[in-house]
């Protein structure tokens, strides 16, 4: 089955298939995280990190969070994004996601977040990393640079295998815990690290510094 639009560009909203998607319709992973994961994907809503707004990207969802389990890692399922609660059933297992193939194995009750494939990356690039918190944030994305944050690649675009490349090799030079901005992806911001706690905290200190920032900047104008 084809994938559908997900967060972002206009690209995104084209209908554009991304990815190949081994999709098997089946019961959802029951897995003992998901307390934890979806607390922190409450937060990241309510902050508007992830969410879905007629105002943002043509009223297209935004923002999904993974976590590994077995081989693989369970993720928010597509256009979940304007949900401010995910049950269980919201979340799917993606069993392979092959960069080189460009193809993704899942199963669940709906299929996987368009971006998996770059959530895989970091999983491959980071073994330590047990979360994955995928993000649209204007205010970090601007300020990256300022902020001292990796970047991949303007021309790595979203959801494409060279997106998903870029993440993997950039992830590989980063700590075990990290945030990182995707310039080829309007607003696009990965965090991961050891736990939903410490991508989380990471996530929601960087747009704490990204808004301190705006306040610098409105002081300078105002002066
Ligand atoms: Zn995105």
């Amino acid at each position: 089955m084809s994938v559908k639009p997900c967060e972002g560009s206009p690209a995104e909203r084209e209908g554009v298939v991304k990815y190949r998607l081994d999709f098997r319709s089946g019961p959802a992973p029951r897995w003992a995280g998901y307390p934890r994961l979806e607390s922190w994907r409450r937060v990241l809503f309510h902050l508007r990190l992830v969410g879905k707004d007629p105002g943002r990207y043509g009223g297209s969802s935004y923002g999904n969070l993974s976590q590994r389990f077995g081989s693989g890692f369970v993720i928010s399922a597509t256009q979940t994004g304007g949900m401010a609660l995910l049950a269980p059933d919201h979340y799917c297992l993606v069993e392979r996601a092959d960069i080189e193939a460009n193809r993704v194995v899942a199963r669940g009750v709906h299929p996987p977040s368009s971006e998996s494939l770059t959530h895989g990356a970091v999983y491959q690039a980071a073994p330590r990393a047990q979360v994955v918190m995928h993000s649209h944030c204007p205010d970090i994305w601007r300020h990256a640079e300022r902020l001292g944050l990796p970047k991949t690649p303007p021309a790595a675009a979203y959801g494409t295998p060279a997106l998903a490349t870029a993440v993997r090799r950039l992830v590989e030079t980063l700590p075990v815990a990290a945030v990182l901005v995707m310039a080829g992806h309007p607003d696009g911001v990965l965090a991961y690290g050891a736990s939903p706690e410490q991508a989380g905290r990471l996530l929601v200190t960087t747009l704490a510094r990204a808004w301190a920032l705006n306040l610098v900047n409105e002081q300078e104008e105002e002066t």
